[in-house]
């Protein structure tokens, strides 16, 4: 990427800054949580169609995805067109769905999870349609579904039902216009215990699930001290978020329990060692532990899952796509980017946790944003990003 590139870019994402917020206020305005994406989904086709994307269709899932340029690389940018609910709106300042401009920033549920990065995503495709995707690339701009309610299972359907397997993806979730190169992965899990009813007024005559779960759950309280910890991704963590009982009656004794768990992963702990870890910790052979499977019903009508078991990622700092990054960070804005990680989860478990694809994050807004009442993203964060993705993929096709 030569100096007239990077100035023609910089120049390009100045020029669409209005289409960006535009094309970003047209999207908040539609309401798309997971698995209710068609009418987002009806509008961003348009927008790909509107920004010069030749190829744009639809699969089995509902995930929307255009194509350009015809080489052997693949790059893809990826980002989900699901948000969450708004939460009590009387929380918010402002409507959360007006999708206004206030004081340089674009207001609304989904502006920063992650419709912000679905804006810039396009107008990346505008300008590289614009100004010429490398001979050697093709690039992918997914647009994806059912991100909140099961992170990953979008990918898993790219990689395996559409059969598109990139070189590298770019997750456009907010960073802030950091680089991320990692998350931690997590996991559920369900671990249930079956004892022996009898009447409530003579509990030495039977076997108290219930007392049995509860011993468990201190000693995962205890567990969560013990757990690994890594110099990036931090520590991995376990928490009980869910107690369920059962009996004949009130005044039985209790013949069945359950608790429901949060596991964090960090890094070098797999769904193996994590299971193993909480069996030896409860030290009960008749615990049955198990990983729930989700299952979802997309808007299309296809119902689709996978297990409950969201891989850690993270790539060197070495590596080429993280290299590329910081090189055009650096090109286009005149300084270094800060490299750091995502809290939250995202795509990336699946694209890089299960499938070992590089990934490099990098989105406009602060992911602190994400979930929480008065949502919004700096103008100039979209432009910036709009820009990074279109360098980025100029930078990717170089060999280095
Ligand atoms: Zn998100």
């Amino acid at each position: 990427m030569d100096q007239t590139q990077v100035n023609s870019i910089n120049s390009l994402s100045e020029k669409y800054r209005d289409y960006t917020v535009s094309n970003l206020s047209r999207m908040v305005r539609i309401r798309s949580m997971s698995c209710q994406e068609e009418p987002v989904m009806v509008e961003l086709k348009q927008m790909m169609q509107e920004a010069g994307i030749g190829d744009v269709k639809t699969d089995g899932l509902g995930n929307l995805i255009g194509k350009i340029g015809y080489g052997k690389k693949i790059l893809a940018f990826d980002g989900h067109m699901d948000t969450v609910d708004t939460g009590q709106v009387s929380n918010w300042d402002f409507d959360p769905f007006s999708g206004k401009v206030e004081n340089g920033y674009l207001l609304g549920r989904g502006s920063v999870d992650q419709k912000g990065g679905l804006a810039s995503m396009v107008t990346a495709a505008r300008i590289l349609t614009e100004t010429g995707v490398p001979e050697n690339l093709t690039i992918y701009f997914t647009t994806t579904v059912m991100e909140e309610d099961c992170d990953g299972l979008c990918w898993k359907y790219i990689i395996e039902e559409d059969r598109i397997k990139p070189d590298a993806v770019v997750i456009t979730e907010p960073t802030n216009l950091t680089i991320s190169r990692g998350q931690r992965g997590r996991m559920e899990i369900l671990v249930e215990f079956s004892g022996i009813s009898s009447h409530g007024s003579a509990p030495e005559r039977g076997k108290n699930a219930i007392y049995m779960a509860s011993e468990a759950s201190l000693t995962i309280r205890d567990l969560n001290q013990r757990l690994p910890q890594h110099d990036f991704l931090g520590k991995g963590s376990i928490a009980v978020t869910e107690v369920k009982s059962d009996s004949p009656a009130l005044c039985a004794i209790a013949d069945y329990a359950s608790l429901y768990i949060d596991r964090r992963l960090t890094v070098g702990e797999t769904k193996e060692s994590a299971v193993a870890g909480l069996q030896s910790a409860i030290n009960d052979t008749d615990a049955r532990i198990t990983i729930p499977y989700y299952e979802g019903k997309a808007y299309t009508g296809n119902r689709y899952g996978m297990e409950k078991f969201y891989p850690t990622w993270i790539m060197p700092e070495d590596h080429k796509v993280i290299k590329d990054g910081l090189a055009v960070f650096a090109a286009l804005f005149n300084r270094k980017p800060v490299v750091g990680k995502w809290l939250f989860s995202t795509n990336g478990i699946s694209i890089q946790g299960m499938y070992g694809i590089p990934v490099i994050g990098f989105g406009p807004g602060e992911e602190a944003m994400a979930h929480a009442p008065n949502e919004k993203v700096p103008v100039d964060h979209l432009v910036k990003a709009s820009a990074f993705y279109a360098a980025y993929a100029l930078g990717f096709s170089e060999k280095t």
